[in-house]
This record gives C-alpha cells, structure tokens and sequence, in this order.
C-alpha cells in the first residue's frame, strides 16, 4: 500500500468513487481511496438506481443535472457499462395544491433550462399505464430521468479515477485519524499508516464515526428505506410492446411513493409516515452488505393508497422486498466541503440520492480542494450550513421529520415543528403569551408575526396570501407611523481585536472601515470577486470592532476567517452567538422612545444616523447601533442576554403612549422589501459579483487592498453581467416566493430572489437577477407565479421613502 498521497477519501461508495474520479479529471493524480470491504459495500449496493434532476433548491437541482448528464461521459471513459435506462419521469398531483406545487416547480426549472412541462392525466398514461384517472389532477413531465445499476456506475467512477492514477485500496479499514503540527494528517488503517494533505470523509453510512475521529459530530442519521420489486406483470410487457418503450418513473404524492419498471414487474418504493431510523447512535463496523429486516406493516398505509391510484398493482405478486438503510441531513441535502476548525478536513457525506446528486458533489468538492472554490452555488449542500446545535439527537428528530415528508409540499410560510423549540431568548415565553407565531432561524426561535390572541397564533399554510396578512401589516404601520420594536438576537455578532485587528478586517471588506463610534456597511468577496458576506461593522476603540452578519452564514463565515487571519496571534475572532442578543426599536417615534430609556443625548445632532455607541438603555450596559433594516428611524440596542428581558419591559412600558407594537421577521422582511434593501442568500450570494447586485457604494475600488479587489476592478471595466432589478408585481392574490421565473419581452431571462407584499406602500415586490444585455428601460417584465404570468414593471427607486431622509431624521 502506498504510503503517501495528496488526497485520501476514506469510502468506496457511489460518493467517494466520485471524488476521486472527479480529482483526477481535475489533475489531481496522486490521490487514493480506501475502503473498509468492498466497493460499494455501504448504502450503495442495495440502492434502488433511480435518478432524477428535480429538487426544491434550484442549485442542487443544477448539480443533479450535472449528475444525470455525466453517466455517458463515464461509461466512455471506463469502458464499464452504468446499466443506464433513460425513461422521462411523472409526477402525479392529487390535490389543487400538489397541482399548484408542480406548476411553480416547471417555472422554477424554465431557467435552469429543465425541459419540465406539466401534461394532464390521460396524457401521463402515456408514460404510466396504470393510473386510476380520478383520483388525479394533473402531473409534471420530466424527459430526464432514469435508473441505472448502482453497482456498475460506481465501478466506473472507480474505473475512469484509476485512468487518471488514482489508486483503490480495499478491505483496508481507517481506524484513526492524526492532524500533524503543519496541518497535513496521518491516516491510520488497519494495513498502515498513510500520510496526506487532505482527507475526505465519504464513508457514507459510517460518516458520523469517520468525523468522530477528528472530534466532530456530523448532523446525519440512516433511517431504514423499503423499496417492493414485483413478479412480472402481463400488463407492463404489453405496454412495451404497445407503446414500444418502457414504463416510466412516477412520483406519487398521495401514497408517498415512487414506482418504476424493473424487468418485466415494478419497483415500488415508499416513503412512508412511521419512517424508522436505523444505528441512531453509532453504526456497526460489522455491518456489511446485507439487507434489514423488512416491516411491510409500516409502509401499508401508503401501499393501500398506491394500489388504489394503481390498481393493476395490487394483484402483482412481490418478487422481493429489499429493506436497507442510507443517510439524511436534517434537511435531506448532502454535507459538502471543507469542515470548519479542521484544517484540510473535507465531508462529502449526507447523500441520500447518490446517483442524482453524486456527480455534483464530486464536482463541487474537487474544484473546491483544487481552486479553493466550488465553482457553484452550493450553499444548500455546504455543511457550514448547520452549527453545533444540530445535535444527534436534534438530528434524529428533523430527519425522521425530513424522510416523512419527503414527497410531501412545504409551503412558503409553513415552519416545520420537529425538534423544536431547541434555542430560546428569556422572551420567548413573552412573545408566545401575546400571540407570536415562532419561526425557526438556524435553530433559534424568533418570531415571525404576532396574532391578536394566542388561539389565533397558527400559519394556515398556502401558497397564497395567508391569515398572517392583515396582522403583518398593522405591523408595517405601526414602524413606519409610530415606533416598533422586535427582536433580532438571530443575528450572527463577533467582535474582533488586537493590534492586527484593523489591518485584518480591512483587508477582508470592499468598503473602508468605519472611524472610532461610527458604523459601515462592508460587503466581502471571495478570490474570484464573488459576494461571500456583508457585514454591519462598528470600530468600538482602537483594536477593537464589533461585526453583525447573517446568523445561517456563521459557521460558513468563521471558515473563511480562520483561513485568513494571521497566524502570528495579532488578531482574535470571537463569534458571539447567544452570548450578545439584541432588540431593534423603529419608527418615527423610536428615537423619543430611546431617549426616554437613557440619559445619553440622542438627539438627531449628538446621535447620526450609521452612528455606535456604548450606552445605558434601561438601566443596562448596551451596544447602540443607528440604523435600521426597516429604513426608518430606528436603532439596534445589544445587550447580554440576562438583561434582555429587562430591557424588553422598559422598552414595551416607556413606548406604551407612544403606540408601541411588536413585529416579527415577516414585517421586518417586507419593510425591507419597500427600501430595496438586498439580503444575504438571496439578492446576495457567492454567484454575483458586487456591482452585479447593485453594491456599488460599498465598493471601493482605488481605496484599500482587498480579497477579490482585482475581480471587482475587472467585473467593472467588463460591465457586469447581470443586473439586479426591483419590480413591483401585478399580482393576485400570491406573491413571488423566490426562484420564479423573470419573463423579459416574452422570453425567460431570470430569476426571481425574493419578494412578497409591501404591506405600506400596498404593492406586491418583487427583486430578481437578469442579464445585463437584457435591461432595457421600457422591458416588459412578467414574473411567472404559480404558473401564471403575471406582469410586472420595473421599479428604480424603492417605494417607500425613496430619498432615505427617514434613516437619517
Ligand atoms: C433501499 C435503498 C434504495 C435507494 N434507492 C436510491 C435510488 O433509487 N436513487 C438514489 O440516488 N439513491 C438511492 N438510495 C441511496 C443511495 O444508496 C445513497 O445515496 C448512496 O449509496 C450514498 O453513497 P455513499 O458513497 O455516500 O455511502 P455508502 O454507500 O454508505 O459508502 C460509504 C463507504 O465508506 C466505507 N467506509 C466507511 N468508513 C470507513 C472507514 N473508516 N474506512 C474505510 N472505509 C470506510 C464503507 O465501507 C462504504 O463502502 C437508496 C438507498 C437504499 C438503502
């Protein structure tokens, strides 16, 4: 065995044999993969080989896509056949609102350039012979699909890395894991000692105990999976040969499953209600390829509705039942790259459909480990994107949650209660007792709108206008009339000091930092000039910063900066989390009402607008910002959480006369909406540059040395290419959600980011990307909601307040 490598992924699943052929064909030769048993030996060998493009994040769809349209290229490359059957796949809506869902996921798709259409039920026939037509609606076409032979396709991932001078050692077991002193690891295996640069965990179904070797517990879990292959069927030979083709895939909604031909019978596979999850704790390193123990009463509810919506089904004889176990994340996307505080440490674990997603995560990851940047929008992949809140037992709960719903529809404003409440401020009894509904922020409980009475404090999902919608806006009158105050402890807070601290933040930022007691709004990029962050920056004293950014991007965040700082100690970090929390009072009458909590002077003159200051607000020692994500008057008080609630009373007894009212995140978002204010992973995302989101005043071009600055000088001398826009909606009764499409002169050109009812200015926004070349004043804009399209018109200032004399009163 080789005793040295640049790379070693430990696991020969579908996963790991995909990274390793896609670090290869990266150039990366001197890289190796070992494995406990055999190839395939996890959750790869028993899979059911389906494939599909579809899913609820445009990003991972796109790397889905990438997937499907590889297995060519590799059977080329190998030589080694992926067994695969290319048949277009149904989805089958049984209700107006899975209907309602498969229209808004054919507009999503139009511009990735998915070639979904949606098609009646006599017209699915065509392509599944055995629908009981009633019990239907309508359904999605979806020509790309297929499945193919779990086994093959690895072996040739496997094969075509080897061509590339990969190596592949088998029944070789990683027992350990060392990090030298210069970053680099030893791996231990039961056959010897190899030494690398980087290691990836790929070991699938034993992910947790690969990161448990390195001190970090990994949010996944395996649940047991049940899939039926049936006898053969008379019917499915005689659609053959009728129809001259195979039966396609199909997704039924109702009885929770999926279906597709195998030989001459059927696969039928379910997702079913009392999922079971399998090894919760630690998974058996004596667990080889063999099969668990099938259960066919726990998947009988959801067999009674399949045989009913396919009755040919029910007389087919079940051939076998294969039970076996594979993982989830909590919100079943897989866990990719670089893992946070381990140097050189990668996951590409969590996959739960290899065969759609396991070419793009192996994409992702190579160029990532190679040019230190994924090359895609992978945020909904990245395992930064949960903290270590996400505990086993956290994750056992929302995966149990995520399997269960696996076909079901999430509804814009629908919060999913598994797990939950896990992290509370001391108001969140407070916040419940006046009607809040709570909405889970990255594991944080916030409220999201307030009901006028407890009993009424419930979202009655849709993706239409909700019953939240009369309440949200006496939200928005009372900031924008008088004074409202709510909570922002969700944020993410770091301060930062040291005699480097100034030299460090500076060469992170765009804009220039801000002076001692004055605060700076400071987009970072990433090397290629990307938008990876913007952050509120206020200069406490010398060497000493305080830094507010988005809450989910905090792991994402500290990943970035661990790998920039210094190394000589001159500059310390310190996410604060929970340990600093937060209440923003906005509205014309906020400043009266701070006035009447402190004895500072915070007139207009003594207190600016983007001003900090160390303060006492009600009796407690407080970090004030001046501003606002409302765009009014208004102020962000920080204060340590066991002051909070004290804080909270004062504000809520001293603002009584002056028409005080709680708003939650909702009315927060759609405040900000009518300032055109862009938000982190929507109009601000590592896929746009800054002049393309319209960030230009926070660009400093011929100021400062920065990360990403000649990217930036490039991206302006070129012009960019896309062109964030704010549209204002002619709506119905459905506001844009996100990912709709932007129709410009008839054509689609972009996208939708965010959007919804601006409840003040009582205009249905809307903010989205298009190609620059495509910008034209008099454009006519459609947006496509819920399959219709609707128009819209470009709005250039935003509607409320257009001058921002509000801010600065
Ligand atoms: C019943 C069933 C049906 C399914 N149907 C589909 C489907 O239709 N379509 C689809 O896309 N997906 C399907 N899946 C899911 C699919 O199987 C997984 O997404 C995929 O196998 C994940 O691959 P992996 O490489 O991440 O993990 P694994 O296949 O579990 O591979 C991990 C490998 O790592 C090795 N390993 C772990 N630790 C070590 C160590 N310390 N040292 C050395 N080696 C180690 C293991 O031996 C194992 O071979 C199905 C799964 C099941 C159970």
């Amino acid at each position: 065995m080789k005793t040295t490598a640049r790379v070693v992924v430990i696991g020969g699943g579908v996963v790991g044999c995909s990274v390793l052929y896609h670090l290869t064909k990266k150039g990366w030769s001197d890289v190796m993969l070992i494995e406990r048993d055999q190839l395939t030996s996890g959750s790869t060998w028993h899979a059911a080989g389906g494939f599909h493009t579809l899913n609820g994040d445009p990003n991972v769809a796109m790397l889905q896509s990438y997937t499907v349209s590889l297995y060519e290229e590799l059977e080329r490359i190998s030589g080694q056949s992926c067994g695969m059957h290319k048949s277009p796949g149904i989805m089958l809506a049984d209700t107006p609102e899975r209907m309602e869902f498969l229209k808004m996921t054919v507009a999503r798709g139009r511009y990735l350039g998915m070639e979904t259409e949606i098609i009646s039920v006599k017209e699915a026939l065509n392509y599944f012979p055995f629908i009981e037509e009633k019990y239907f609606l309508g359904a999605l076409l979806d020509p790309n699909e297929g499945h193919l032979d779990p086994s093959g396709t690895t072996y040739a991932y496997a094969k075509a890395a080897r061509l590339g001078g990969a190596t592949i050692e088998v029944q070789t077991k990683v027992e350990s894991l060392e990090q030298k002193p210069d970053g680099t690891w030893r791996v231990i295996t039961n056959k010897g000692v190899v030494e690398c640069e980087h290691v990836v965990n790929a070991g699938g179904l034993w992910a947790r105990e690969v990161g448990r070797m390195v001190g970090i517990e990994l949010p996944v879990l395996a649940m047991e999976h049940m899939y039926l292959v049936t006898d053969d069927i008379p019917e499915v030979e005689a659609f053959n040969k009728s129809a001259g083709k195979e039966i396609g895939h199909v997704i039924d909604f109702g009885a929770e499953s999926y279906l597709r031909q195998e030989g001459k019978g059927m696969v039928l596979g379910v997702y079913e209600q009392a999922g079971k999850p399998w090894s919760t704790k630690t998974t058996p390193w004596s667990f080889g390829q063999e099969l668990l123990q099938p259960d066919l009463d726990r998947i009988a509810p959801s067999l009674e509705i399949a045989f009913k919506h396919f009755p040919t089904l029910e007389n087919a004889g079940i051939k076998r039942v294969i039970n076996g176990p594979f993982t989830f994340a909590p919100d079943g996307n897989p866990l990719v790259g670089p893992v946070q505080g381990r140097t050189n440490f990668w996951s590409a674990c969590g996959v739960m459909a290899g065969f759609s997603q396991g070419g793009g995560v192996g994409l992702a990851l190579s160029n990532w480990m190679v040019d230190g940047d994924p090359g895609f929008d992978i945020w909904g992949m990245d395992v930064a994107r949960y903290g270590d809140w996400a505990t086993r037992t956290y994750t056992n709960a929302k995966v149990r949650e995520n399997y269960s719903r696996r076909f079901r529809i999430r509804f814009p404003n629908e919060e999913l209660p598994a797990g939950r409440p896990l992290q509370t401020t001391s108001l969140y009894d407070t916040f419940i007792a006046q009607g809040a509904v709570m909405g889970d922020s990255w594991g944080m409980e916030t409220p999201l709108w307030f009901a006028p009475s407890v009993a009424e404090a419930q979202d009655v999902v849709s993706f239409h206008r909700s019953n939240d919608f009369p309440h949200i806006k006496a939200e928005c009158k009372a900031v924008r009339e008088a004074v409202g105050v709510t909570e922002i402890a969700n944020f993410a807070k770091y301060e930062i000091t040291g005699p480097g601290a100034e030299a460090w933040l500076q060469s992170q930022m765009t804009n220039t930092l801000p002076k001692i007691g004055r605060l700076q709004l400071c987009p970072m990029l990433n090397h290629q000039g990307k938008i990876i962050g913007d952050f509120t920056i206020a200069k406490a004293a010398d060497e000493r910063f305080m830094m507010w950014g988005s809450s989910q991007a905090q792991v994402y965040h500290m990943r970035w900066f661990e790998q920039t700082l210094p190394k000589d100690g001159s500059v310390a970090i310190t996410p604060y989390g929970m340990k600093l929390v937060g209440l923003s009072i906005a509205g014309p009458k906020s400043r009266e009402l701070l006035q009447r909590l402190t004895d500072d002077d915070v007139s207009g003159e003594a207190f600016k607008f983007m001003d900090y200051r160390e303060m006492e607000v009600a009796t407690v020692r407080a970090m004030v910002n001046r501003v606002t994500y409302t765009g009014d008057l208004g102020y962000e008080i920080w204060v340590a959480p066991e002051y909070q609630r004290r804080l909270y009373e004062s504000i809520m007894e001293a603002g009584a006369d002056l028409g005080i009212k709680n708003f939650g995140m909702r009315a927060l978002l759609c405040l900000r909406l009518e300032k055109n204010f862009g938000t982190w992973f929507r109009e601000f995302r590592p896929i746009y540059g800054p002049f393309e989101a319209g960030l230009d005043r926070f660009v400093k071009l011929d100021k400062h040395e920065y990360i990403g600055k000649a990217a930036a000088i490039q991206e302006k001398a070129d012009g960019p290419k896309k062109t964030r826009i704010f549209m204002v909606v002619d709506a119905l009764d459905c506001d844009v959600m996100g990912d709709e499409p932007i129709w410009v002169d008839g054509k689609v050109v972009g996208w939708v980011t965010s959007g919804g009812y601006g409840h003040y200015v009582d205009q249905s926004l809307a903010q989205g990307y298009i190609p620059t070349e495509c910008f034209k004043p008099d454009m006519t804009l459609e947006i496509e909601i819920l399959g219709e399209r609707r128009p819209a018109h470009l709005q250039m200032d935003p509607p409320f307040d257009p001058e921002a004399k509000r801010m600065r009163m």
